[in-house]
């Protein structure tokens, strides 16, 4: 399972992040995972304590934020969501070139920490 070193990489950045602001305690991290990658939020859930075991992160609740994903259309600069309704073509123009601009990968959001 991929989502294992998923979680073990945000746990480590958002720990260096904690500690570089003196935190002894982090409540919650919260993360946005985009609707285009393969990770499942579920196994994310299941691996989190497992990955803040001994750490100041222990017992911190994760949340997961799924991240729609957005094209930016080559042949009219229109950003959408692609979807069947619109057969994944841009709904502006009916151009099926774009860039995804939005929705890829995973990243920290949010540490919520107490001192
Ligand atoms: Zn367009």
């Amino acid at each position: 399972m991929h989502e294992m070193s998923y979680v073990v990489r945000f746990v480590s950045l958002a720990l260096d992040r904690a500690k570089e602001s003196g935190a002894s305690e982090v409540r919650s991290l919260t993360v946005s995972v985009g609707e285009m990658t393969d990770i499942v939020p579920e196994y994310l859930y299941r691996y989190y304590p497992e990955a803040v075991k001994g750490t100041i992160m222990e017992g911190s609740e994760l949340k997961v934020e799924v991240v729609p994903v957005k094209i930016r259309c080559a042949g009219c600069g229109e950003t959408y969501h692609p979807d069947r309704s619109n057969a994944y073509s841009c709904p502006f123009c009916g151009g099926s070139k774009g860039e995804i601009c939005q929705g890829r990968g995973m990243s920290l959001k949010e540490l919520e920490i107490s001192s």
